[in-house]
């Protein structure tokens, strides 16, 4: 190699000093690269220069192809799933609440056409759109009323899975205003943050799922005394993050202080998904569809439909009037109620969704060589089992550990067993 001069930092040359060796592999006594970095002459020889060259190349290119990945959204337009494609979806998930399941389905389609057009939009004008370019299309959050264990975080979980979007789950309950005991409302962007690995713009289009938001009602009774005493507190700090602001997020989470360094991030374009149980909510609306009713069909008595199909019915005033501040009201406008489940839902739940508990049982025991079956009637107990637990399909999991504890505690010792089946007489609950 000739001997030449180049780079901003010094030179570049061969040498053949034989007091000089490879500061790589350590070889002398062929030519070595004088590189001077930094103003220290480095001596490397040709062999480890190349493989440098090749290493840092295919670092290079996995990085920016990472990077390329990461920082764009794998959501497009033309990847974005129709609506019924998304029901389809939750379909393999969630059993019953089909309402509920194409009102989320509408929603959330419309929601990230939306904030992929302004994307769009924004890509081709290379700057964020202003206020007044944004005005046509407002972001749609959601509200799930319904009783505990229905499904409500399945369905906000499961479509944040289906497009592949960063999901956080928030309890409202533990939410307080600035300066009260308790959690700061942007620790839940930190979780978002978290969920994205730290790609606040991946964050930015994610899902959050905020459950319990009937807790924090003015009217609530659960409300803790180390929260503000209406309530109302918290729902403005909730309000002002669903709205849509730039959020200061302490990295580590915990309280904010001033010379701490924050993650900022947009929450514009972020899909709220509330969920509530809404106890007493009935009786308001009952007690508006009655005064509605009166004197314009009076065979028709409100107060006889079940409490399932009466919030059906609900109006962004009865929210107000249980409690919520009409401002938050106005910022989730799609509602839906899910219905309560029965026992044949649960049976279905066991057996049927792709990740079903008799699915991970079955799964859990072919690992120890084992086939694990139930029949029918076993299905029907523990769902029956479940059902008196008034904990919607959450009892099922209860059931079944107690249940399978005993078989998973004997099974894997005894090598003879290769199969086996869970009926009646197995149920000793
Ligand atoms: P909640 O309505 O209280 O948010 P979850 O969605 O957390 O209820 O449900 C609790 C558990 O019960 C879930 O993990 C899921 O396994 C099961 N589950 C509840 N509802 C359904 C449903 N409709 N279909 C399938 N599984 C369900």
């Amino acid at each position: 190699m000739a001997d030449r001069t180049k780079g901003r930092s010094g030179g570049i040359k061969t040498t053949l000093d034989s007091n000089k060796c490879c500061e790589i592999c350590g070889v002398s006594g062929v030519p070595l690269v004088d590189i001077i970095l930094e103003k220290q002459h480095v001596f490397i020889c040709e062999d480890c220069l190349n493989t440098s060259f090749t290493v840092y190349n295919a670092f290079n290119d996995t990085y920016i192809s990472r990077k390329a990945l990461d920082g764009d959204f794998a959501l497009t337009a033309e990847t974005m799933p129709k609506p019924k494609e998304i029901k389809e979806h939750l379909d393999k998930h969630v059993i019953g609440q089909d309402a509920a399941k194409i009102t989320l389905s509408v929603a959330v389609y419309n929601h990230y056409k939306r904030v992929l057009a302004l994307r769009e939009q924004e890509k081709k004008n290379k700057k964020p759109l202003s206020d007044t370019e944004t005005v046509e299309l407002e972001k749609s959050n959601v509200l799930l009323l319904g009783p505990t264990g229905v499904g409500k975080t399945l369905l906000a979980q499961s479509l944040a899975k289906m497009l592949n979007v960063p999901f956080a789950i928030a309890d409202a309950t533990t939410l307080t205003e600035a300066g009260y005991v308790g959690e700061d409302v942007e620790n839940i962007l930190l979780r978002l943050i978290q969920a994205a690995d730290f790609d606040v713009k991946k964050a930015e289009m994610g899902i959050i799922y905020v459950d319990e938001i009937d807790k924090i009602s003015r009217r609530s009774e659960n409300r803790s005394i180390t929260r503000d005493v209406s309530g109302e507190g918290v729902q403005q700090a909730l309000l002002k993050i669903i709205e849509g602001t730039v959020s200061n997020v302490p990295p580590q989470g915990g309280r904010k202080h001033p010379n701490q360094e924050f993650i900022q991030i947009d929450t514009k374009n972020i899909l709220f998904i509330c969920g509530g149980a809404f106890d007493g909510l009935e009786a308001i609306i009952e007690k508006r569809m009655g005064k509605q009713l009166v004197g314009f069909n009076s065979t028709l008595s409100s107060s006889k439909l079940e409490k399932s199909e009466v919030l059906k019915e609900v109006t962004t005033h009865d929210l107000v009037k249980y409690g919520i501040i009409p401002e938050l009201v106005g910022r989730i406008p799609v509602i839906t109620s899910l219905e309560p489940l029965n026992t044949e839902a649960f049976v279905k739940i066991l057996k049927e969704p792709k990740n079903s508990l008799f699915k991970q049982y079955k799964k859990l025991f072919e690992l120890d060589g084992v086939e694990l079956e139930f029949t029918d009637e076993a299905a029907k107990i523990i769902a029956e089992k479940a059902y008196e637990l008034n904990t919607g399909a959450r009892g099922l999991r209860a059931i079944m550990e107690r249940l399978m504890q005993s078989f998973m505690y004997e099974v894997p010792s005894d090598g003879n067993i290769k199969k086996l089946v869970i009926d009646k007489e197995q149920i000793n609950l």
